[in-house]
């Protein structure tokens, strides 16, 4: 009886703190848990010598989308945005909700051309999908700002400010495209 009760016990706290990383609406990790994430696999990648890419995917105009549309339809727009990527990523892929409507994408061991290769995936997916709201199709682009991870970098900082930049030139060239930050 007391193994049984302990299990459950730890089933339960497991299940809390699952719950604790996930983001209620989509369902992926939230901002802590995808930026833990980040920071171990970045140490790791470090310590053994290894690529690792970083992705910040930011839907374009969304403001339009809630003003025309609805908050309820944004929010399904969201959803569906996080079950594309999630469906073009592999295994190994971190996929987390970095904030309102800006995910962050790690891709451990992925160098440079590797993960431009995915985020230009991930672009096109998106820009070929339609979401289906109330008999109507909802047109979704993304913008991607792209950084690796460097040799002597231990710790992410210095990344995601290039990743952010990247994402910012992106938004600035047009959007609905992939940009590299240096
Ligand atoms: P840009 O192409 O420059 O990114 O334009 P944008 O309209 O996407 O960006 P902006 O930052 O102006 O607006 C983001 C919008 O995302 C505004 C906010 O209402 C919406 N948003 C953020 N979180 C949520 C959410 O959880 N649900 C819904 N429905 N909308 C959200
Ligand atoms: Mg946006
Ligand atoms: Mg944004």
């Amino acid at each position: 009886v007391l193994v049984q009760e302990l299990t459950a016990e730890a089933r339960a706290n497991q299940s809390l703190r699952r719950a604790a990383e996930l983001d209620v609406l989509t369902g992926i990790l939230n901002r802590n848990a995808v930026d833990a994430a980040l920071a171990r696999h970045f140490t790791m990648a470090f310590q053994k010598q290894q690529a690792l890419a970083l992705l910040f995917v930011d839907m374009d105009d969304f403001k339009s989308v809630n003003d025309s549309k609805g908050h309820a339809c944004g929010d399904h727009c969201l959803q569906q945005l996080a079950h594309m990527l999630r469906s073009v990523l592999g295994s190994n892929d971190v996929l987390g909700r970095y904030g309102g409507e800006e995910f962050m994408i790690v891709l451990p061991g992925q160098d440079e051309a590797r993960a431009l290769q995915v985020a230009e995936r991930l672009r096109a997916c998106v820009e070929a999908s339609r979401v289906q709201w109330q008999e109507q199709a909802v047109s979704l682009t993304i913008s991607v700002g792209v950084a690796v991870r460097l040799p002597q970098e231990q710790v992410p900082t210095a990344a995601l400010e290039r990743a952010d930049r990247a994402l910012y030139a992106a938004k600035h060239g047009g959007r609905n495209r992939v940009n590299m930050g240096r």
